[in-house]
């Protein structure tokens, strides 16, 4: 994009938002928006929590359930974190949802139930980041903050061609994206932005015969606009190891154990196991004829690849959660995948 194009540009894309616009249930189209409806913080807030390395469409029905089950920042602040990590399960990276809940209670008892109204004054917040801070505060109440995601990264590196590799780009292209930030509808133009990144400018195959700024791409232009963003290549991701216990009462109950607050799945539900390391020491929780499972449980997480050899066994003591009581649905998805593979195992072996 030329110097002097960014006020054209940013027209161009606010009035294809008003065509095009996605319709979210979190979201206050731009009708809606000219009729005079605002958005809630609350579900801005929310939604961009969950969106958060998950897609629209995973999000959808969580978003739908929570505000259904807990509709107001009160509700939710008010909820037993059980059955807030109870309805995350599913969507990953827990420490978000053990951060929401701390959110959520900080915006109670710090200032009354209301979402402060500025960036900064949301950044101040538990588990709220730049990004998070700058959406909201653009969303929900109009401040010209810079918001730059995924999908806007792209745009803006494909509108002025810049081919440094990310993640050192992010600053000059989190200043792009502030040059063709609106002083007027700065929530609908983030919005606009996200959408054109999700749709037509997608990371292999834009559809620039389709896009509302493609007058204004350079890369376009010079004909390298799937090529960008480049980025660094990645270090290999490390493989670790581990083991999880499935054991079972005479009568199906279940011996799951709740994770410690701090770490990986913090807070949830699942079954016991080992150390998740290059050569874990076994741990089971308790003495009995333990044998492996015939299929084994490979998940990834944004560092690691896990291996858990899954062990089975029968056994009586305390603590077991019946079998009416236990939904594996709740459970994380890396401990559904340790059920489905303790299903494998031959349960007909002596109590
Ligand atoms: Fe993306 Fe193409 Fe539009 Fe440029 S013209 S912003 S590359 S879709």
């Amino acid at each position: 994009m030329r110097s002097g194009e960014e006020a054209l540009a940013g027209a161009a894309l606010l009035a294809w938002y008003d065509r095009a616009a996605r319709v979210m249930p979190w979201r206050v189209g731009p009708a809606e928006r000219m009729g005079g409806a605002r958005p809630d913080a609350y579900a801005v807030w929310l939604s961009e929590v969950m969106l958060q390395q998950t897609t629209v469409a995973a999000v959808r029905d969580y978003f739908r359930r929570f505000t259904a089950r807990w509709p107001s920042v009160s509700d939710l602040a008010a909820a037993a974190d059980a059955d807030v990590m109870a309805e995350w399960a599913g969507l990953g990276y827990y420490a978000r949802a053990r951060n929401l809940l701390k959110c959520a209670r900080a915006v109670v008892s710090d200032h009354g139930g209301r979402f402060p109204e500025t960036a900064e004054g949301l950044r101040a917040l538990p588990g709220i980041g730049p990004y998070t801070a700058a959406a909201v505060a653009a969303i929900a109440f109009d401040e010209p903050a810079v918001v730059v995601d995924g999908n806007v990264e792209r745009v803006v590196s494909r509108l002025w061609a810049v081919t440094d590799p990310l993640p050192g780009a992010k600053v000059r292209l989190t200043e792009l994206a502030g040059r063709i930030t609106p002083a007027d509808r700065p929530g609908d133009h983030a919005q606009a932005m996200m959408d054109l990144g999700a749709t037509i400018c997608t990371p292999r195959s834009p559809d620039c015969a389709a896009c509302p700024v493609a007058a204004f791409c350079t890369a376009r232009a010079q004909g390298i606009a799937a090529s960008l963003p480049r980025k660094a290549p990645k270090a290999e991701k490390p493989t670790r190891r581990g083991f999880a216990y499935v054991v079972l009462d005479p009568d199906g109950a279940v011996l799951l154990e709740r994770r410690p607050d701090r770490g990986l799945l913090g807070g949830t539900l699942g079954f016991p196991g080992s150390d998740w390391t290059e050569a874990p020491d076994p741990r089971p929780p308790l003495s009995a004829d333990w044998r492996v499972a015939p299929a084994a449980v490979r998940h990834t997480f944004t560092h690691f690849h896990l291996e858990l050899t899954v062990m089975t066994a029968r056994a009586t003591g305390a603590g077991f959660t019946s079998r009416a009581a236990f939904r594996p649905g709740d459970l994380p998805t890396l401990m559904r995948k340790v059920w489905e593979a303790a299903q494998s195992a031959d349960w007909s072996q002596p109590d």
